[in-house]
């Protein structure tokens, strides 16, 4: 390692190895939030009179994003904010960061929605996986995304804001070349490109260039939920292959992550917008949108394993 630059005379808490620096725990924690800030200034992530949804699990990234949009929006009365949960049923896991969730809102002052498989969709995740061969992320991803959205919809919000964080942004772009899924691959960014339609709300993702371990110890140093939860069935996704690929690249060589998102904003220009998209037409059971044949990918899940 070379040269690390302290940010001043008070003890360091982090080493942020690809620039040099160290920094304290204000210093750092003001460096996150500069970053954060300006993510959301120079994309227009919150607007005036915005309703703003926060996509709340009750981990270090949601727990993050939602303390910090109350932090420096606590003047503006013309925002609401609010949270939603989404309980998929997975014993051990999720009952517990719920639990989270609720007490961080209970602490900020925030209303907190919290909507479950069981309840919307008529079994747990647990019991899907139970007599199901394809892997619960597959499920679960999708029927977590409508309900995300459908519920903030229905509560009229204007965004929907998650914890994405730069870790997440890295693996899905790994992830979409290795899958040639170019359609997916012009929907990326902090405010990513989507197909408009009065039923979806805008998602924003405020944490997109901070780290993953750079939001965990912000968490723990503004007292969030920071214990490292992770959900029983991870190991089983491909992504989990990826997130363990570009943390040893990104152990070797300092800042891969970094260099990988500028690269690909770099790209963004020439297929955003350019790409040929499928044509969308209205859910034959739901009324959604839906981009491939007469029903939405939610309604042909539903009705394998629930219906
Ligand atoms: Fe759902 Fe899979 Fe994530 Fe677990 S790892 S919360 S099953 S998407």
């Amino acid at each position: 390692m070379g040269t690390i630059v302290p940010c001043c005379a008070n003890e360091a808490v982090f080493v942020r190895k690809f620039e040099g620096r160290s920094y304290c725990k204000d210093h750092f924690t003001e460096s996150i939030e500069k970053t954060v800030k300006r993510t959301i200034r120079q994309n227009d992530l919150i607007e005036r009179n915005d309703k703003i949804a926060v996509a709340l699990s009750g981990g270090k990234d949601s727990s993050s994003v939602l303390y910090m949009l109350k932090k420096f929006f606590a003047d503006r009365s013309d925002l609401t904010i609010f949270a939603i949960a989404i309980d998929e049923g997975i014993h051990g896991y999720r009952d517990k960061t719920l639990i989270d969730a609720k007490n961080l809102c209970d602490k900020l002052g925030v209303e907190l929605h919290v909507v479950s498989f069981k309840e919307k969709l008529g079994k747990k995740l647990d019991e899907i996986v139970k007599q199901e061969k394809l892997g619960p992320c597959t499920y679960c991803g999708v029927f977590r995304r409508y309900l995300m959205n459908k519920t903030a919809h229905d509560l009229g919000a204007t965004k929907l804001v998650t914890g994405h964080n730069l870790d997440d942004e890295a693996q899905s772009i790994l992830m979409n070349v290795l899958k040639g899924d170019i359609q997916r691959m012009s929907r990326g960014g902090p405010k990513p490109h989507r197909i408009e339609h009065s039923k979806f709300v805008l998602r924003v993702k405020p944490l997109i260039y901070i780290p993953e371990r750079e939001v965990a110890l912000y968490a723990m140093l503004n007292d969030l939920p920071s214990h490292y939860t992770e959900c029983p069935n991870v190991g089983g996704s491909v992504r989990f292959d990826v997130r363990d690929f570009l943390n040893t690249i990104e152990q070797k060589q300092p800042g891969t992550k970094h260099t990988m998102m500028g690269g690909y904003e770099n790209l963004l220009p020439y297929i955003d917008g350019k790409v040929e998209m499928n044509t969308i037409k209205e859910c034959t059971e739901c009324g959604d949108p839906c981009s491939q044949g007469d029903i939405c990918k939610k309604c042909e899940l539903v009705k394998k394993v629930i219906d």
